[in-house]
């Protein structure tokens, strides 16, 4: 039992901290659905921690395996919860199997010793070191995470809180194996010298539940840009999105001078295609093109829908040349799609036109001379390529 007044005090701010947590992070989940896998890891997290603590206000002198082993293994659950949460966040590689072995490395650890007052330097050595391990790999999960998005500025600053609760749990197990006298301040909830670490406890708490909320928002917004920038039919990026990354591009050519090519691609007789099969039916052809284009572009270009059925693909560092053997490519992928829709095949063709930057020309001219180019494939017969280089058309 608790005591000294201004330990419990504490403890019951810890407690209630972790309860308006767990409730917060369940409003979240229910009804306002923000990040719901996420959130329900987070809200299990608070709820263990407070289970936890809501166990060692009943410790007593008294040898109890509830008050010691499973007090401090549902805490060591709340971090892994913590991971859990931000793994599902991030859409990185689960770490169940790790985390799981940790908690049974740590409980088989600690049945080595009784579950009472003489063994709590022993018992919390265990339990800090796993949880500094479990703090060290939630920092690497958000240093995976962040810089892919981040600066690396940016990223640092918002792993090493994160980096510093792990060295805290790990300077807390050395300074108990090294001085196990110091056992009243840095491993007891009930004396006065524990004060100062329920106060740590207080602040961890706050932070953990600041940086989620802060990484869970980032995320809401990450996603709501993307679907923005995003065409809900096909999953390409949007015509909006287009005029961003073109601007991009061409302020890059204008400071290295290294050319890049768009591609203009429009279906041939698309409308014959909705009128014949319907309207779904050529839906499905626009999913279809649009996965098909594609699986053949490289990570660094840009496939957009631009309009009903015509597609634009930026293509980052790419010569007149390279754009013409792309260009031939897309025409090939489109041709070997085997689309049959209620029995009858329909196949799928493209007029392309396509340009490359060159000196005197600003970025939306080289748009207009795709679509003026892929206008000429189409009066040449359709499902064929011309370039807006005149001189390479005579070429092909
Ligand atoms: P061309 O060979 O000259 O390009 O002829 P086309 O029939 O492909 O082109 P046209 O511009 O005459 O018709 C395009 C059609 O695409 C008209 C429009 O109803 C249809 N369309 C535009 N957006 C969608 C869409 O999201 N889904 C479906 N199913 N059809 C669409
Ligand atoms: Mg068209
Ligand atoms: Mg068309």
């Amino acid at each position: 039992m608790i005591e000294t007044s201004s330990s419990l005090i504490l403890i019951q701010v810890i407690c209630i901290l972790c309860f308006a947590g767990t409730i917060a992070w369940t409003v979240m989940v229910i009804p306002m659905r923000v990040a719901p896998s996420a959130s329900w890891r987070f809200a299990l997290a608070n709820f263990c921690v407070l289970l936890g603590m809501l166990l060692y206000t009943q410790r007593t002198h008294e040898p109890s395996y509830l008050h010691w082993l499973v007090a401090d293994n549902i805490i060591l659950v709340g971090f892994c919860f913590l991971r859990w949460g931000a793994q599902r966040l991030y859409h990185l590689k689960s770490s169940h199997q790790f985390d799981i072995t940790l908690v049974l490395v740590s409980i088989g650890s600690m049945l080595l010793a009784k579950p009472q007052n003489s063994s709590s330097a022993y018992l919390m050595i265990i339990l800090s070191l796993a949880a500094a391990v479990c703090f060290f790999m939630l920092a690497k999960d958000h240093y995976v995470a962040f810089k892919k998005n981040f600066t690396a500025f940016a990223t640092y600053w918002l792993v090493i809180p994160i980096l510093i609760i792990g060295i805290m749990f790990l300077a807390r197990a050395c300074i108990l194996i090294l001085y196990p006298e110091k056992v009243a301040t840095y491993a007891a909830f009930n004396t006065e010298e524990s004060v100062p670490i329920l106060w740590v406890y207080i602040v961890l708490i706050l932070l953990v539940n600041i940086l989620i909320i802060g990484n869970t928002i980032n995320r809401l917004v990450v996603k709501i840009m993307t679907l923005a920038n995003k065409d809900t039919l096909t999953g390409l990026w949007n015509r909006n999105a287009l005029q961003s990354k073109l601007a991009l591009e061409h302020a890059r050519w204008l400071r290295d001078k290294v050319s890049y090519s768009v591609i203009l691609i429009d279906l041939d007789h698309f409308k014959q295609i909705n009128d014949v099969h319907g309207h779904t039916a050529g839906d499905e052809v626009l999913k279809i093109a649009a996965k098909q284009l594609n699986s053949i572009t490289r990570e660094i270009d840009y496939l957009c829908r631009y309009g009903g059925e015509e597609f634009v693909l930026i293509l980052p560092l790419t010569s007149e040349q390279k754009a013409l053997c792309v260009a031939k490519k897309l025409q090939l992928a489109l041709a070997k799609v085997n689309f049959e829709w209620q029995g009858t095949p329909i196949a799928i063709e493209a007029s392309i036109g396509f340009s490359t930057i060159n000196e005197s020309l600003p970025a939306e001219a080289l748009l207009q001379l795709a679509d003026k180019a892929m206008y000429e494939a189409k009066a040449s017969g359709r499902n064929c390529i011309k370039s807006a280089n005149p001189a390479l058309n005579d070429k092909f």
